[in-house]
């Protein structure tokens, strides 16, 4: 089987980010994009030299778009009712699966780090690229209270002075951390509600940005509340892993919000307000079975009812997940948002929960698919620019999709010098379960 070549010629392919009715004659040579020419250029100069895997689009309506990015992933979190985290191997493949082939990792990695790195190595590239934050820095324990996060079963850095600081960034670098997750939320989800974590000291907050700078990172913070996004802009922070949830975004806010980036991460909260039918539903459908672990649905059985029932949050999260889907749409629409599943928590799937979201969106009326699969091919602004390049343009590595121009999962997924379809990559998959 072979799925590495040299040099691939892409030929009459569109481009909606050039020009939606033009077509392109695209060539990738050792993984890099080597030339882009227009169809009233001459193919047969293009055509002239040997080629080893040619993409013919001339009968169909095939879309070049750069890869899609996963801005809110946790690999070390696993997504199923039985706390088995699926093997490395297997997660790298149902991101690829979905034209995902760059992931952030939010927190956490440096746990499966050296799986990771095992599998890279045996891979021979068929991986998504990824960047992680190592662990998040969080507050201490106040009132019987913990610090976001502490409620996850992974490390995170509590930090209470300047001391803590420099020693969480320090032990981060040092995990190869590539920009810095900081938890500033006390929980609240709907005003009114009380706080369920204890919150970061502003002035520790603040310092915590100043201090990732002499490292050179950037940071992303957590936050749920408005209040809190306002505090951490005057801080000096952009970027925030998920939307707001406590309230709907008016126009005055969206004004204090400038060059603000949040991640979409409806996926992460959605399992948490589905009864066990609704989740059996949501997981009976043709990608789940190409690519997710087989036997979750006797699990759904179980869940009586949603667990925002159980934990008596069902109001509140409904709220937050209503705020936070309509603070996403207006995000999009600003170029303000970047796609993320909060993949790992229960139900977000990897690979499949970035796909949910974008079938969300594309179900709302105002937004167009042109601006969907921008905000999907996005990356948070600064961070991922010094190891993950997905911008579409001469000698960059190939990280493209070729996607159909009504549909969303790619038909080709081109990773450097390889070519992937998700037929190829399921199968790859069901032979790994059996011999894993
Ligand atoms: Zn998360």
């Amino acid at each position: 089987m072979q799925i590495k070549y040299s040099d691939i010629l892409i030929s009459n392919v569109l481009i909606p980010l050039y020009d939606k009715n033009q077509r392109y004659h695209v060539r990738i040579k050792n993984g890099k994009i080597f030339s882009v020419t227009s169809v009233d250029q001459n193919l047969a100069a293009q055509e002239s030299t040997a080629y080893d895997m040619r993409i013919e689009c001339m009968n169909n309506s095939l879309e070049l778009w750069p890869t899609y990015v996963e801005n809110h992933a946790h690999l070390a979190l696993p997504t199923n009712f039985d706390n088995f985290l699926e093997p490395m191997e297997i997660v790298a493949l149902q991101y690829l699966y979905f034209g995902i082939t760059q992931v952030m990792d939010l927190f956490g990695y440096p746990s499966i780090s050296k799986e990771w790195d095992a599998m890279m190595e045996n891979s021979h590239g068929i991986a998504p690229t990824i960047m992680h934050c190592g662990y998040a820095l969080t507050a201490p324990t106040l009132n019987d209270k913990v610090g976001h996060g502490a409620e996850f079963p992974l490390p995170v850095y509590v930090v209470n002075n300047e001391a803590d600081i420099l020693s969480a960034l320090e032990k981060n670098v040092m995990a190869g951390a590539q920009f810095i997750k900081v938890m500033y939320t006390a929980g609240i989800e709907k005003p009114g509600d009380l706080p369920r974590f204890s919150l970061l000291q502003k002035e520790i907050f603040s310092k915590i940005l100043m201090f990732a700078k002499q490292y050179d990172l950037e940071c992303i913070v957590d936050c749920n509340t408005l209040e809190e996004v306002k505090f951490a802009v005057r801080c000096g922070y952009r970027y925030f892993a998920h939307p707001i949830r406590d309230v709907i975004l008016t126009e005055e806010d969206w004004n204090d919000l400038k060059n603000c980036y949040f991640v979409t991460t409806l996926q992460g909260l959605k399992g948490m307000v589905m009864t066990g039918n609704e989740m059996e539903q949501a997981c009976d459908t043709f990608h789940f079975h190409q690519t997710q672990l087989p036997g979750q649905e006797k699990h759904f059985a179980t869940v009586t009812m949603p667990y925002g029932i159980q934990y008596g949050m069902q109001n509140s999260r409904l709220h937050a997940l209503n705020c936070m889907r309509e603070n996403s749409i207006a995000a999009l629409l600003r170029n303000q948002c970047v796609l993320g599943s909060d993949a790992g928590n229960t139900l977000s799937y990897h690979g499949l929960g970035f796909y949910e979201e974008l079938l969300y969106f594309l179900q709302q009326k105002s937004v167009t698919r042109h601006n969907l699969l921008i905000a999907a091919t996005q990356k948070i602004p600064g961070i991922f620019e010094k190891k993950l390049t997905n911008a579409f343009s001469l000698d960059n590595e190939a990280n493209i999709n070729l996607i159909e121009s009504n549909e969303l999962l790619p038909t080709n997924i081109i990773k450097g010098d390889i070519i992937l379809t998700p037929h190829l990559i399921a199968n790859k998959i069901e032979t790994l379960r059996h011999s894993l």
